[in-house]
């Protein structure tokens, strides 16, 4: 089936209308009419090959929300009207260690990725979520329980959500800890909701003053501009945890020197320059880690869907129509964002 979609033909072109062809219903596949995607800081890295390797034409997405329209023969965990979302994975291998765990994203064989991953289907490489359908395999197909209305601010879950609750639940966010989230975008302001929610003494860090009352509206108990030293030194060696969510190059001890000994900065961050060299020193005086966390496995994905959905969790998002992706990115790279970008999949029928 030919659907209209939003992509780019080469890094340094603009993304523009493209029809694409999506795979015919498999036996074990669900295709899924897309509502709503969000605007993930990878789409842009990608798109724009900040990483290398992007293949074209490259159209991104990978928080995906919407309804089924058709499922395959052996499809039994879903039926033609089902609020549905898909997030950064469509496959994986399903037989290595990583896969019979549940953590796909760490396939020994490699995930599948939403965009941009290998796929025999033309052109040779999937293609996301800014587009008016797609079709994946069931078990990469997550549920929705959520009001209808809050849909769109669901979306973000998929992949903001997904990264941010699955480190915060393997370091152990919660009662008794103090965690730090570094960076209040897409990823940290999802960090700051899921870290309170689980019960944690929250510590937002923005570089933008202009955010200090809405992380504390988001669930903070602190908030501290991190461009301010004095505010830093304030909480030297003090936390258990921090959550690192930062798109640029920047100095870690910052950050590192205030964790406890034996505290953990896990980074999920993947800026295009690297960060500059961390001090050893701080680390071993201290016995601290630096970690890094990738999204979340299926299930976790679907744990984290539940526990939002029963929590009344949501994203906070600015609606676009796909017309002004160039000008979201825009304001994205200025961290001008409250809190994601997400596009009305529907205003893919006026281009
Ligand atoms: P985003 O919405 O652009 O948020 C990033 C935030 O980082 C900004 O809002 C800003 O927050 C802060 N920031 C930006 N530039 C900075 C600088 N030069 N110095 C200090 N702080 C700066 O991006 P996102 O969508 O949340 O994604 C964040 C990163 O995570 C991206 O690199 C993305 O590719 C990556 N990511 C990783 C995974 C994973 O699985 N590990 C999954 C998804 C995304 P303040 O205004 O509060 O300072
Ligand atoms: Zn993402």
């Amino acid at each position: 089936m030919v659907v209209k979609a939003y992509g780019a033909y080469a890094a340094d072109k603009p993304l523009e209308p493209i029809d694409i062809e999506r795979r015919a219903v498999g036996a074990q596949d669900v295709q899924i009419a897309i509502a709503y995607c969000g605007v993930c800081h990878s789409d842009l890295h990608q798109v724009r090959s900040e990483w290398g390797g992007t293949r074209y034409p490259c159209v991104p997405g990978h928080e995906i929300v919407g309804h089924v329209t058709a499922i395959g023969s052996e499809v039994s965990r879903f039926k033609v009207g089902d609020t549905v979302g898909v997030g950064c994975m469509v496959d994986s291998c399903q037989h290595c260690s990583p896969c019979d765990e549940g953590l796909e994203q760490y396939c020994a064989n490699g995930f599948v990725a939403t965009y941009n991953g290998p796929t025999q289907h033309a052109p040779g490489h999937t293609l996301g979520g800014y587009a008016q359908s797609i079709v994946v395999r069931d078990k990469f197909v997550l549920k929705i329980s959520h009001p209808a209305e809050q849909l769109a601010a669901v979306a973000p879950l998929l992949c903001a959500g997904i990264t941010t609750y699955s480190p915060l639940r393997h370091w152990n966010a919660g009662p008794g800890k103090k965690v730090g989230i570094v960076g209040i975008g897409g990823l940290g302001h999802m960090g700051v909701k899921l870290a309170s929610a689980m019960g944690a003494h929250v510590v937002a860090f923005t570089t933008s003053e202009s955010k200090r009352q809405d992380a504390l509206d988001l669930g903070a108990d602190e908030v501290i501009i991190s461009r301010d030293s004095a505010q830093m030194a304030a909480h030297a060696n003090s936390f258990d945890f921090i959550l690192n969510t930062v798109a640029a190059s920047h100095n870690l001890d910052a950050f590192t020197s205030l964790l406890k000994r034996d505290g953990t900065m896990c980074l999920v961050g993947v800026p295009e320059h690297p960060h500059p060299s961390p001090n050893v020193g701080v680390l071993i005086f201290g016995r601290k880690s630096i970690a890094g966390s990738l999204i979340g496995g299926i299930a976790e994905t679907q744990e984290m869907l539940d526990f939002c959905a029963e929590k009344g969790i949501t994203a906070e998002v600015e609606m676009i129509p796909m017309q002004d992706i160039e000008s979201a990115y825009d304001r994205m790279q200025k961290s001008d964002v409250k809190y994601r970008f997400v596009i009305d999949n529907a205003t893919l029928a006026n281009s």
